[in-house]
């Protein structure tokens, strides 16, 4: 809004004397939008918008990286006001080796020239650069400096409502029967980026196609949801009746254990029909509203959670006859109890003290020990602690609550695909 209000009304800004910074950064995770956003912004202030990509710099011969970018300041300056926008910033803008050795020419090059038009370009007149990045810690300090990209706006993962307005949008072209709850749909996909919502609707409408249909249904919906997360189903896997109650048993373990922690409905369904990802079965979990904070009981009862399937395993059919169906809940599992040890100061033995440093927040947020090898190991053997704990508490649900497991692992059975009230009736009658 700003950098539209300053292009729009420039002399209202120079008549007080106020600079408008000359480079915004727009930091987020891949698929969030920010191309969008610059354009959006290009296009509420009426301006040219020029587009190129750091990546583009780089790919070509030595110096003409600085060429290019010394003329894309020249065209800028001759159609003033305008958006100048450069994605994948990182590609050019990556911290300079302070080495004398290596490093790459081309690439110090580039960004050396971009650093001095940016100085040079006259702030009141209306030369606006934007640049997207996923990689924010990678940049080099000079381009953070006062003066050049100074403004930084988070472009983060929608919320709830946000996903629901982008799920909106998306439907604005897609014949629709009436009464979709678009709630329900928002509600299911935490953590989904715009562009994979905006790909949910399209398989939805690519559904009701097929099937002959003229308007997508929320049936298409919630099972498009379901295709974009776990796969497409696999109506014709052959999956041994044996295999398939051991599914049945597992998934619902997994459920079971949720919903004594919580007292509550944890799942919204659980389906026991392979995918095309590989997945034999799925238990679609729901976190009612959207939550900032997990406090230590919440983070252990979900560790026991994860452990609930390989739980009700060896339960039902004994030590020696678990499955590699786990190894998922197995590495989800185990990160959770890594992060409350060395992230999240929640063992009494290592109390606040961070023992890992996060990479790459947008990026898979890889972490990296900060500690001595002794430390290393007993961090260890405290994750191995936790998650044998939470192993043992879901256990013991379980078998407090055999008679429950073999009624719904049954019912499932029968039915393939049943949903959280099923699952609740079944527990509380
Ligand atoms: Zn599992």
């Amino acid at each position: 809004m700003e950098v539209v209000d300053f292009l729009h009304e420039p002399k209202k800004y120079a008549a007080i004397g106020a600079k408008l910074p000359k480079g915004v950064l727009l930091v987020g995770p891949p698929g969030t939008g920010k191309t969008l956003l610059a354009k959006a912004v290009a296009g509420e202030a009426g301006v040219p918008f020029f587009s190129i990509s750091g990546s583009e710099f780089v790919e070509m011969f030595v110096g003409m990286g600085a060429a290019k970018v010394r003329d894309l300041f020249k065209q800028a300056n001759e159609k003033a006001p305008c958006i100048v926008f450069i994605d994948e910033i990182d590609a050019i803008g990556q911290k300079r080796n302070t080495g004398s050795m290596g490093g790459n020419d081309e690439r110090e090059q580039t960004l050396n020239q971009l650093l001095a038009e940016m100085d040079g370009f006259d702030g009141q007149k209306g030369v606006v650069l934007l640049a997207a990045t996923n990689r924010p810690e990678s940049l080099d300090p000079a381009l953070l400096r006062p003066g050049r990209f100074d403004r930084r706006v988070p472009v983060e993962l929608p919320d709830l409502q946000g996903r629901q307005a982008i799920l909106e949008v998306h439907a604005r072209d897609i014949k629709l029967e009436p009464g979709i709850d678009w709630g329900i749909i928002a509600r299911a996909t935490a953590g989904a980026s715009g562009a994979e919502l905006a790909n949910i609707v399209n398989e939805a409408a690519l559904r009701a196609v097929r099937e002959g249909r003229k308007a997508v249904s929320q049936s298409d919906l919630e099972e498009s949801v379901e295709t974009v997360i776990a796969g497409a189903q696999r109506k014709n896997a052959v999956v041994s009746d044996k295999e398939k109650k051991i599914v049945a048993y597992h998934e619902i373990g997994h459920a079971l254990v949720a919903a004594m922690q919580s007292h509550s409905a944890p799942v919204t369904k659980i389906t026991i029909v392979p995918r095309t990802s590989g997945a034999l079965g799925y238990t679609m979990q729901v976190d009612e509203g959207e939550r900032m904070l997990m406090s230590r009981r919440e983070i252990l009862n979900k560790i026991a959670t994860f452990t609930g399937g390989r739980a009700a395993e060896e339960l039902i059919f004994g030590e020696d006859n678990i499955t590699t169906g786990a190894s998922n809940d197995i590495e989800q599992a185990t990160k959770l109890a890594r992060a409350m040890i060395t992230r999240y100061g929640m063992s009494d033995e290592f109390d606040m003290v961070a023992l890992e440093t996060v990479q790459n927040q947008y990026l898979g947020g890889d972490a990296s020990l900060a500690c001595a090898a002794d430390t290393a190991t007993k961090i260890d053997s405290q994750v191995v602690e936790t998650v044998k704990t939470a192993h043992e508490k879901a256990r013991k649900i379980l078998q407090e609550n055999k008679p429950k497991l073999h009624e719904l692992a049954a019912y499932l059975l029968e039915k393939e695909t049943i949903t959280g009230e099923e699952f609740m009736q079944i527990l509380e009658h």
